[in-house]
């Protein structure tokens, strides 16, 4: 064996893992699993720990996935065992609504009858979605997949090889690349110096899940009210999601509201075409605003999902401002292309037949772009 060939061997072990990434919410999990499916190693760090997230107590947390959201699942082989929790979209519409009047007569309507997929999206609860990424990452695949949940990644160092990734349990974790995968707070965009800008939108969304009298049809609703716009998205059965967007002096007002207050708030701008409504589970809230990292990569690091950009979550249809029509859309395109991308050159980089002068010739910043 020649000489160079050896050298691109021994640069190859001295990495643990091809792939460490930083955050286990919905993307670095999503991202584990495509990359491990194409064959690599890969680390997933995630400061929560796992059980506070793997109930399968119902909470009203929920997605609106687009469908292609709905194929990457698919595609990573996690569709099959979700689908049957899944509430079709069949219908959207959008209308301006009018506190103490509920929806206008105008509104925009996007009917899946009229598309050849048959579905405008799915409805899928976070604790659905969130036990299957976790299942899943401790499934065998074509890679291998560690999760280390509950610790922090605290610090990273970049060289011309590689990438060491600090745990805050002292662990060094060794990789070609680092993922920042760990929300609009990024440390690891901090930490290679990315830059972020964005705003606040000046509210605060009101989540919870209603139980209503009346079939919702698999129609989602947004109601662009005053102050805010108000998505109606239908779970299984005679159940919904609503993301209300209200000012921050409003929704602080009546986040402090009893629940029975809170409905007496609501119900006016909800209408009443689904009936009688009443609460299904806890309420949430969420400050809005919109973030966005100056670059989404530097050397050795690349970032997806809300560290790489964050938008309002208007109707769970983030869409709404980014592609189509779901929010998750950006996401789902972003992420599959920057790991088809990342395995595609791997690939190209990895392959030593060629005496290692591929890999020499791979940086990260051509990986990724
Ligand atoms: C009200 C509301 C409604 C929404 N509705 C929808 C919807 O209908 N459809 C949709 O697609 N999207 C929706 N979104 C957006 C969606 O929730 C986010 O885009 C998505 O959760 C982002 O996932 P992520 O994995 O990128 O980041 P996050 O979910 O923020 O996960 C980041 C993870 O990184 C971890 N972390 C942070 N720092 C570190 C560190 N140093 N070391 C290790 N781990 C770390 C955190 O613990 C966390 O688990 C909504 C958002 C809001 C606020």
């Amino acid at each position: 064996m020649d000489n160079r060939r050896v050298k691109a061997i021994l640069r190859g072990m001295e990495h643990e893992f091809d792939v460490v990434i930083a955050g286990g919410g919905l993307n670095g999990p999503a991202l584990a699993l495509a990359l491990a499916d194409a064959g690599l190693g890969v680390a997933v760090v995630d400061a929560r720990p796992a059980d506070l997230r793997a109930s399968d107590a119902f909470d009203g947390r929920a997605y609106a996935l687009a469908l292609a959201s709905q194929r990457l699942l698919a595609a990573l082989g996690l569709w099959g065992g979700l689908a049957a929790q899944a509430q079709p979209i069949n219908q959207v519409r959008a209308s301006q609504g009018h506190a103490g009047e509920g929806a206008g007569h105008f509104h925009l309507h996007f009917d899946s009858a009229e598309i050849e997929e048959g579905r405008l999206g799915y409805m899928l609860e976070d604790r659905f979605l969130y036990r299957a990424l976790l299942g899943a990452m401790a499934l065998p695949r074509a890679g291998r997949i560690l999760h280390r949940a509950g610790t922090v990644v605290v610090s990273q160092t970049t060289d011309a090889r590689g990438v060491s990734v600090g745990l805050n349990d002292g662990t060094v974790l060794r990789a070609r690349l680092l993922v920042g995968a760990d929300g609009r707070g990024s440390g690891v965009a901090t930490r290679a110096g990315i830059k972020r800008r964005g705003h606040s939108y000046g509210q605060i969304a009101l989540v919870a899940a209603l139980d209503h009298e009346l079939p919702h049809n698999g129609i989602a609703q947004q109601l662009f009210l005053p102050s805010g716009p108000l998505a109606i998205l239908p779970l299984p059965g005679n159940r919904s999601s609503i993301v209300w967007s209200e000012t921050e002096d409003h929704a602080r007002a009546i986040l402090a509201l009893p629940d029975e207050a809170f409905l007496d708030v609501l119900r006016p701008r909800f209408g009443d075409f689904l009936g009688a409504i009443s609460l299904a589970g806890p309420r949430f809230s969420y400050p809005l605003g919109m973030t966005l990292a100056d670059h989404y990569a530097a050397e050795r690091v690349a970032l997806i999902g809300d560290a790489a950009h964050g938008v309002h979550p208007i109707a769970g249809q983030g869409s709404t401002s980014d592609c189509a029509m779901w929010r998750l859309w950006p996401r789902c395109w972003f992420w599959p292309i920057v790991a088809a991308r990342i395995s595609a050159r791997w690939r190209s980089c990895a392959d030593t037949s060629n005496g290692g002068a591929a890999m020499r010739r791979c940086s990260l910043t051509a990986w990724i772009r």
